[in-house]
């Protein structure tokens, strides 16, 4: 009976997995490295019942011997890398390192053909590697040759250091390092051994797989085992370099929360361990089971908060499945959603919208013409183009929440994984898994947000009440079809309602309304992307920091008081040299620096709001704060204790342009924040009168 009762459990499961995939070519690899004497040398065994046509083998590599079919054979070139019958170039990296290192293209490489029939190839091959670089973060970003050092090597899949068909591929990797060294590459972890003679371990890759990463250092590793509520069990590592030993338990710990939050969010951890890994040079790549992050990010304070939580969740989305890299990437604003955006949720509202507006302040810094779609964006590169792939696709993530509702999202969320898990999805896949769970249609939604560029400016017009109900009128530049939050502001309380807008011109009437109705605010929350009028943004220190012929006004006659004012305001302005004066100045932005009484006179003077209550008699050394005076022209305010004070701003106020005040105690950043923002507001009136009514009795309200 027992048997029967599990059978049944079981049959729906079965039915709902995914079709088994057809046999995927398999590649064996026994890898030897001397990272010393860089020294690599290896075998591969490739293997695929479709038959092999041929392989390409990165240009450094040397064929010592190769069989086909079990007969010796010498490996015969084609005449160019770059001829147009080629064997399959390799496919655009499905699953990309975080950075996009190796998305696209891999190096030159040497194309070999293999005679018709080809099924079992067998491939010994060495090579003498490059020295691992010492290199900045863009260097590293163009690099994609393997490299080898004691301090740790690197052999990135697009440097072709294994034959590569162009297909995807399962394989199961040997690996053998000196003693002292240890290493890893994707997949889990079959066997490992690390004795006098050497370290020894095998991997596997059971899924379709693009390309292999290999990693190798003076590793010390820390492990600790995980056992998930869904009764698997995870090996968490950290393969850390010495002198990052005492990190190495938080690392275990925040790696294992976050393991532990997103199997339960989408689904099970796909792989028996997840390490982190220690890089010699300053990556941050997110490979599936494992991230490998610079040695000198790992130190960073705020990666165990963000970042690792967002490589761990890459596992899922962009390692897990993966996206079309042609049809638009959508991995990435689906884990900014659910890592870095979560975690703002989870530390509260303010946080969160924060977030959000911040997100608004980047898109309203993009000119209109300039904007780009969503399905456009296929990997990270700088300006606009991340602020589409990462905050326009979060924000449409959460606007797709607000719609559907939470859960529904998750289960949308939980159909993907379980459709698509190791295979490509495209946007057209993530609004079929959408729609089913909400059991509604969103083309509309996702040709607007994904498939078009441009966001909608909302204009709230007018709101009329007449006895208990309300008219609001609205108007948007674009044709977007918009759930719009609406906030009523009574005297002693506020109401969230959602309207519908349609076209550019939209009036909606909303029932039970009171009499004492004050006003109406579109969006206060920030939940729409859509373009905000600068003058309702909030703020912030950069937006002196940042602009062209900012000038400096020293408050203070003193001369060593002076000459800190003018080393802090040389530090913190983009504007080289800034120009300085006595007087406030007729136009442009402005940097006003002084000591606190000083400081306290000039803004009595010049009319401007006296020091923030928020920051007044904290008792800190110094404090900062960015205000638009009432011509809307930004300026900041720096007032300090005394000079001392000043100079010990130098180093950490320039990575503050995002806040719009702070309160520092020497140099220690005490407290910050933005000023809360204004929406967008009408004030509520009485309709005009019917006609019935007499003149005389029309009343604002
Ligand atoms: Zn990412």
């Amino acid at each position: 009976m027992k048997h029967w009762l599990s059978l049944l459990l079981w049959l729906p499961l079965a039915v709902l997995a995914a079709p088994a995939p057809p046999a995927l070519p398999h590649l064996d690899l026994d890898v030897q490295l001397d990272p010393a004497s860089r020294q690599f040398n290896a075998t591969a065994t490739l293997t695929d019942e479709q038959a092999l046509t041929g392989f390409r083998l990165g240009a450094e590599f040397e064929i010592t011997a190769m069989t086909v079919n079990g007969q010796s054979m010498k490996p015969v070139r084609r005449p160019t890398s770059a001829d147009v019958d080629g064997p399959p170039r390799s496919q655009p990296r499905l699953a990309a390192p975080h950075g996009g290192a190796n998305v696209g293209l891999g190096r030159p490489g040497a194309d070999f053909r293999l005679p018709a029939g080809a099924r079992r190839v067998v491939i010994a091959y060495r090579a003498t590697l490059a020295a691992t670089p010492h290199l900045d973060h863009r260097q590293v970003l163009g690099q994609r040759a393997g490299t080898a050092s004691p301090d740790g090597s690197f052999l990135p899949g697009a440097a072709g250091w294994y034959p590569e068909t162009g297909k995807l591929f399962s394989y199961r990797l040997v690996l053998r390092l000196p003693a002292g060294q240890k290493g890893l590459v994707p997949g889990n972890l079959v066997q490992e051994s690390a004795t006098a003679a050497g370290f020894r371990a095998e991997f596997e890759f059971p899924y379709p797989a693009d390309s292999i990463d290999l990693m190798a250092g003076p590793y010390t590793v820390s492990e600790r085992s995980l056992r998930l509520t869904d009764g698997g069990t995870i090996r968490v590592r950290t393969w850390f370099h010495d002198e990052l030993a005492g990190l190495a338990e938080g690392y275990l710990d925040d790696s294992a929360r976050y393991l532990e939050r997103y199997s339960k969010l989408i689904g099970a951890y796909p792989f028996d361990i997840f390490s982190v890994v220690s890089s010699p040079t300053p990556t941050g790549f997110g490979m599936p089971s494992l991230t490998y992050l610079g040695r000198e990010v790992i130190r960073l304070p705020f990666i165990r908060a963000t970042s690792l939580g967002h490589e761990v969740l890459h596992n899922w989305w962009g390692n897990g499945v993966y996206p079309d890299w042609q049809k638009g990437n959508w991995s990435e604003g689906l884990t900014t959603f659910l890592a870095d955006y979560a975690y703002k949720e989870d530390e509260g509202a303010e946080a969160a919208r924060e977030m959000r507006l911040a997100w608004l302040r980047d898109l309203a810094a993009i000119p209109a013409g300039a904007d780009i779609a969503l399905k456009d964006f296929t990997a990270r590169h700088h300006g606009i183009s991340s602020i589409v792939g990462y905050n326009k696709a979060a924000m449409v993530f959460l606007m797709l929440e607000d719609e559907i509702g939470r859960d529904a999202f998750l289960r949308g969320l939980r159909l993907l994984w379980q459709r698509k898990q190791f295979q490509t999805a495209s946007w057209s896949d993530l609004e079929v898994a959408f729609a089913t769970a909400s059991g509604q249609s969103l083309s509309v939604f996702f040709r607007q947000w994904v498939g078009r560029p441009g966001a909608p400016e909302i204009r709230l017009k007018s709101a009329e009440r007449s006895a208990n109900q309300l008219t609001v009128q609205l108007a948007q530049s674009g044709d977007h079809a918009l759930t719009l939050p609406l906030r009523l502001v009574y005297p002693e309380r506020t109401e969230m309602r959602r309207v519908r807008l349609g076209g550019r011109e939209t009036s909606v009437v909303l029932d039970g309304i009171d009499a004492t109705l004050e006003a109406v605010e579109v969006d206060p929350d920030y939940r729409l992307w859509r373009r905000i009028a600068p003058a309702l943004l909030p703020p912030i220190l950069r937006e002196v920091f940042v602009a062209l012929g900012a000038q400096v006004v020293a408050a203070d006659a003193d001369a060593a008081v002076r000459a800190a004012a003018l080393a802090l305001a040389a530090r913190v302005l983009d504007a080289k040299p800034p120009a300085v004066g006595a007087e406030w100045p007729a136009a442009g932005a402005v940097l006003l620096v002084g000591l606190d009484p000083s400081i306290d006179a000039w803004l009595a003077r010049l009319g401007l709001p006296a020091r923030p209550a928020s920051n007044r008699g904290s008792g800190g050394t110094a404090q900062v704060w960015a205000g638009r005076d009432p011509a809307g022209r930004p300026y900041v305010v720096i007032a300090a204790r005394d000079a001392a004070a000043l100079k010990a701003l130098e180093r950490g106020l320039p990575h503050y342009g995002r806040q719009s005040w702070l309160v520092f105690e020497g140099a220690r950043m005490a407290e910050k924040g933005v000023w809360p923002p204004q929406a967008e507001r009408v004030p509520v009136n009485a309709a005009p009168a019917r006609r019935a009514d007499p003149p005389a009795r029309r009343r604002p309200v």
